[in-house]
């Protein structure tokens, strides 16, 4: 059973694990009920080799406000690299043009980045600069990690959110 802090992080989750033959499928979504706990699942049948796909995740009843993945505590099911993954490509999905007012739909792909950047944040152990590579348990997300492990430490984290602020504030 995977437990996600949100819907979002679950749909997230979902989106960052493809089929393993590599195909991205369109998977339906229901809530059910289950001993008293609430739960989302995806299934499917993948569109490219034709297996039986099926995520379940436990949700909490009390949503997260906006756009947050979840509270305080970092995922447990989605690491750093892979927020930072999906932040980034948030910033890219706004492309923004320098002297350019960002459009509504550039607004909504720098909000997502955001929120994906504060959930890198939060994998920042208390008291430490930067997040430790064993932090990071996906394969994805380490590969993200050693790309540019600098990108990792608390400074780096927050210039790149006043970055996104900026961007954001340009609106
Ligand atoms: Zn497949």
């Amino acid at each position: 059973m995977l437990i996600a802090r949100s819907i979002q992080e679950a749909g997230l989750y979902v989106e960052l694990h493809p089929c393993d033959c590599g195909a991205r499928s369109e998977l339906t979504f229901s809530m059910i009920e289950r001993d008293g706990e609430l739960l989302a699942v995806y299934e499917g049948t993948c569109a490219g080799c034709g297996q039986a796909r099926r995520f379940e995740f436990s949700i909490p009843r009390e949503p997260v406000p906006g756009r947050a993945y979840g509270g305080e505590q970092p995922s447990s099911i989605l690491d750093a690299g892979e927020f930072l993954w999906y932040s980034d490509r948030g910033a890219d999905r706004a492309a923004l043009a320098g002297d350019q007012r960002p459009s509504t739909r550039e607004l909504s792909a720098l909000d997502g980045a955001l929120a994906a950047l504060d959930e890198v944040v939060k994998f920042i152990p208390a008291g430490a600069d930067a997040i430790p590579r064993e932090a990071i348990h996906s394969e994805f997300g380490r590969a993200v990690y050693d790309a540019n492990p600098d990108r990792f430490t608390r400074e780096s984290l927050s210039y790149r959110r006043e970055l996104l602020l900026d961007a954001r504030a340009e609106g």
